[in-house]
């Protein structure tokens, strides 16, 4: 059945989410505070890159059924369902998550919700009490739910459409209808539901978070090892994932994980346990950051020995520049974090991204980008792989053995062929291995 659905916060995680409501039948009216936002999307047009989501997203558009604006009178009159997708970035100075737009919108919403009989369900990453913090702030015959989103970016119209599992955190039965309600065709897939209560469901995303961190960093501690003790990561991975307790999803060594949502998360996490009074139960979170942030301390070093002991007038090519391929989110990425140390060390740094350089330039003004991969590496003396792209996987190393100053690559992400390069004539390092 459809429904009149708003989604508030058009970013990733809104903008996608508004798409595939759309696609899913309901009637759907997305806002954000950015003007320039709402004008792209208006005109089916993605201020980002998602792979499927612009063709999805121009394809509702087109119908009438998908539009934008940037009034809340508008949404408040507008929907029955009103997701909130706004950012919960780290507080500026501090691990805490800022929670200033999760607050705006209902600061917004609330007063004009009265008498309206409105379900608002929050979908964004917040401490674990927030949403109790917020359902006292909506008027009476207004109800709250929390829906934690777990979509990956790269594959986020999948993961929304045919996701692994929908939590509803509720407060009652008619909470969890109407929920079931809009997400019909999605359940009907097969997807399960679980309904817990408020806490609950802000703590599972956390939690989940909480859990790849960790996974990613307990193989980047065994690279740590590896390298100190002339083992191979690689291998090492390989054997661990046969054994089905464990298995072989993101256990890939490397430089480490970045974007909008682990680094902050796991963070924001611990801050909230500690005012909990249960600070010792997440300690070991910040020793996955550390690790994670070691991992790029690492590269650099790698890339310095590389260069010969320093920087200074040494072209290093970098490539990658997005977080994680098939985005172009730059935040937190372990790329650029690389980029600007060297540059700050005295090299000449030149990175490219397929997707990301838009984002990288406006971020990093002061690094130097490429038009192309073999742009990139021109000249250069070490070649750094830092964002496992398709399309740096495809390269063939015989042709760039002759682009390039040196032949000196360092695959932060075990993701090149490492015989082929070599077979071309190429020194090749990489995280863990000998
Ligand atoms: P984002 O920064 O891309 O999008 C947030 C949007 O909210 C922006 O467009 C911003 O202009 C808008 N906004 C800010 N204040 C507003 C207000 N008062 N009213 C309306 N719009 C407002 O962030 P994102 O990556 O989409 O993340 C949103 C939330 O989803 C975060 O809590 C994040 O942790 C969570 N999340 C993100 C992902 C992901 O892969 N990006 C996955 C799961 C969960």
């Amino acid at each position: 059945m459809s429904a009149r659905v708003t989604v508030i916060g058009t970013g990733y995680l809104g903008a996608t989410h508004a798409a595939c409501m759309a696609e899913i039948g309901h009637e759907v009216l997305g806002l954000d505070v950015d003007p320039d936002k709402v004008a792209a999307l208006r005109s089916g047009r993605v201020p980002f890159y998602e792979p499927g989501l612009e063709e999805l997203l121009a394809k509702h558009v087109a119908t009438g059924r998908l539009r934008f604006t940037t009034s809340y009178e508008e949404v408040a009159e507008f929907g029955e369902v009103h997701f909130s997708c706004v950012g919960t970035p780290q507080s500026p100075g501090g691990n805490a998550a800022d929670l200033r737009y999760v607050d705006a919108v209902i600061e917004h919403l609330a007063p004009l919700l009265a008498g309206r009989n409105a379900l608002v369900v929050g979908k964004s990453t917040v401490p674990v009490g927030t949403a109790e913090r917020l359902a006292a702030m909506l008027p009476e015959d207004a109800e709250l739910a929390w829906n934690p989103e777990f979509l990956r970016e790269g594959f986020a119209v999948e993961d929304t459409l045919r996701p692994d599992r929908l939590v509803f955190g509720v407060r009652s039965t008619t909470a969890e209808a109407r929920l079931r309600a809009v997400y019909a065709p999605v359940i009907s897939n097969g997807t399960p539901v679980v309904v817990t209560d408020f806490p609950t469901a802000e703590l599972v995303k956390t939690s989940a978070n909480a859990f790849l961190a960790t996974k990613i960093s307990f193989i980047n501690a065994m690279a740590e090892v590896c390298e100190a003790a002339g083992a191979d990561v690689t291998l090492l991975a390989e054997a661990l994932s046969h054994d089905t307790r464990i298995g072989g999803r993101f256990l890939r060594a490397g430089v480490g994980f970045g974007g909008g949502c682990l680094p902050k998360d796991i963070r924001a996490f611990t801050a909230r346990a500690g005012e909990l009074g249960v600070g010792r139960a997440l300690a070991f979170l910040r020793e996955v950051d550390d690790i994670n942030m070691r991992r790029r301390s690492r590269v650099v070093d790698l890339a310095r020995e590389a260069a010969g002991g320093g920087f200074l007038g040494r072209r290093i090519a970098v490539l990658g520049a997005a977080f994680k391929p098939d985005s172009d989110d730059i935040r937190d990425s372990p790329a650029l974090n690389v980029a600007a140390q060297i540059q700050l060390q005295g090299g000449n740094v030149s990175v490219y991204d397929p997707k990301a350089m838009d984002n990288a330039r406006k971020a990093f003004p002061t690094l130097a980008y490429a038009t192309s991969a073999e742009d990139a590496l021109s000249g250069a003396d070490v070649v750094l792989h830092l964002t496992e792209w398709q399309e740096f996987r495809d390269l063939d190393p015989a042709v760039l053995r002759d682009k390039v100053a040196r032949p000196y690559v360092i695959d932060g992400r075990n993701a090149l062929d490492a015989g082929r390069w070599r077979a071309a004539g190429w020194t090749y390092r990489a995280l863990g291995r000998p």
